[in-house]
Parts: structure tokens; C-alpha cells; sequence
């Protein structure tokens, strides 16, 4: 119990203290009580900044925004896998959560975070909860995020560990996400994390005009593709594509 809250608060101090440079962070985390992990963070941090440079053209986001940055510097990935997977936690790429999930590759959570442009007054809804890393990085910087499980196992388990580090603004459930959450609708933004044939009309339905909803669309042996969805003020939906992408299928009786 205690370990999780600490982890956070050291990283919560780590950002406010250093706001960017070198020397400060050194001094910071030679004051604060390390988590063990905080340049394990950093160095991440600095390989999706690079991965956010190098696929500007295609995503149109050449850069991090600063808010997203803290957001990852702050959540303790290694408490959201296996004790096996721990030395492996902030390595750039997606690890196994069991029952054949997975949780994705940190550069592609900051991206899909990113392409939402979270407020934070926003509402968001998360379909796949998997180990509630992705929604522990929106419940950083949104009000509310529900997100919804269909594995009863990891839903639970998620919900445990999103209490314990004190996510206190994330709602979890066990359901097909392909309906959504019509009771916490309308939302700002939605993350698909699961593969979806087509992009779930109960899920632009639940979108605010406005809103933005980012989803991988294609089947679980061909190409994906990330694509962002936008629904405009007059209702009606635009869609682009982003990158090649290869998420676990969005499963369910749909
Ligand atoms: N966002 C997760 C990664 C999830 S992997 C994280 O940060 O760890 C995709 C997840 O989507 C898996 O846990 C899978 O069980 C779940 N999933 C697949 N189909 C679903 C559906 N129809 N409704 C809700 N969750 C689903």
C-alpha cells in the first residue's frame, strides 16, 4: 500500500521541482526519496520524444505537450505489471498482463493520450482497461475517465491497483466496451485500446460534439490502423488515419 502512494509522490515532487533541467532533476532526485525508478522514467521519456519526432509527418504531432510529459513522468509503470516484467517496465514496448493481453508500448499510450488533447474538465472514457496504465495516465490529467473491461480478472485487478496508488477519478467496469457507458455519456474524448472492425456507432453516439475519439481499426492479422475520429459541432464525424499499429482484437458478442 504504502510503496504505491510513495512512488507517486516522489515523481509528483520530481516534476514540480525541475520543470525541465538537467541539473535540477539530478538535485531532485538526489533529495527525494527515489522510487527506484525515476530515471528509468526519464530516459523513457526522452525515447518518446524522439519516436514523437520521428513520426511527426505522419501523425502531425512533432512534439510532446509538456502536460502529457508529466503525466508519464508521474505514473509508476512498473506497478502496473508482473513482478517478473518489473526490470522491464520502462523499456519502449508492450509487455504481457496475462490472459493473452497486453499493455501497450509507452510511446503509443503518450501518442493516443496526446491525439485526444486532454483538458482538464474532460471526461473520458477507455475502452480496455487491461492493467489501467493507459487510464491512470488520463486520470492524471482529466477529471473523469470510466473505463471498461470485458476480461473479468484484470478488470478487477485493475481496480484494486488503480485504488491503491490513489487514482481516485477513474471509474472501472466489467462489459462489452463496444456499447460504451451510456450513464457517465457524453465524453470529451474515448481510447480504444483493443482492434475494432469498424468504429462502434454507440461509441460516436457517446462523443460530444467536438470530442475526439482515438481507435485502432482492423483485424488482429492484417495491417491496423490508429485513426482519429473527430465528431464536429454540427454532429457530423471525421476520420483520419494516423500509423500502422498492432493491438490485441476488441472481443465481445457485438
Ligand atoms: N489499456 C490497457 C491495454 C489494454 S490491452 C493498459 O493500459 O494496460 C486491450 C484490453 O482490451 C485487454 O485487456 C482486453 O481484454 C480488452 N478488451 C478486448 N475487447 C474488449 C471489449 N469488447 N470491451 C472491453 N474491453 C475489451
Amino acid at each position: 500500500m504504502g510503496e504505491g502512494r510513495k512512488a507517486t509522490a516522489a515523481g509528483r515532487r520530481l516534476v514540480h521541482g525541475c520543470v525541465g533541467t538537467l541539473l535540477l532533476v539530478g538535485v531532485t532526485v538526489a533529495q527525494t526519496a527515489d522510487d527506484g525508478y525515476v530515471r528509468a522514467r526519464l530516459a523513457l521519456l526522452a525515447e518518446i520524444r524522439e519516436n514523437f519526432a520521428q513520426t511527426a509527418a505522419e501523425t502531425g504531432r512533432p512534439r510532446m505537450s509538456p502536460a502529457v510529459a508529466a503525466a508519464l513522468a508521474r505514473v509508476p509503470r512498473h506497478e502496473f505489471v508482473a513482478p517478473a516484467q518489473r526490470d522491464r517496465a520502462y523499456v519502449n514496448a508492450p509487455l504481457p498482463i496475462g490472459y493473452g493481453q497486453t499493455i501497450s508500448q509507452p510511446y503509443i499510450v503518450a501518442l493516443m493520450t496526446e491525439l485526444t488533447d486532454p483538458q482538464p474538465r474532460a471526461r473520458v472514457l477507455e475502452i480496455g482497461t487491461g492493467s489501467g496504465y493507459q487510464a491512470a495516465v488520463l486520470a492524471e490529467l482529466v477529471a473523469k475517465v470510466s473505463s471498461i473491461e470485458i476480461i473479468e480478472p484484470l478488470a478487477g485487478q485493475a481496480r484494486e491497483r488503480l485504488a491503491r496508488l490513489g487514482y481516485a477519478n477513474v471509474a472501472t467496469r466489467i462489459g462489452d466496451g463496444y456499447y460504451g457507458w451510456p450513464e457517465h455519456a457524453p465524453f470529451d474524448a474515448i481510447i480504444v485500446t483493443a482492434a475494432a472492425s469498424h468504429v462502434p456507432p454507440p461509441l460516436i453516439a457517446q462523443l460530444k460534439p467536438g470530442g475526439k475519439m482515438i481507435i485502432p481499426v482492423g483485424s488482429q492479422f492484417l495491417t491496423q490502423s490508429l485513426v482519429l475520429v473527430e465528431k464536429t459541432a454540427d454532429g457530423s464525424v471525421r476520420t483520419r488515419q494516423i500509423l500502422p499499429v498492432s493491438f490485441v482484437p476488441l472481443t465481445g458478442g457485438h
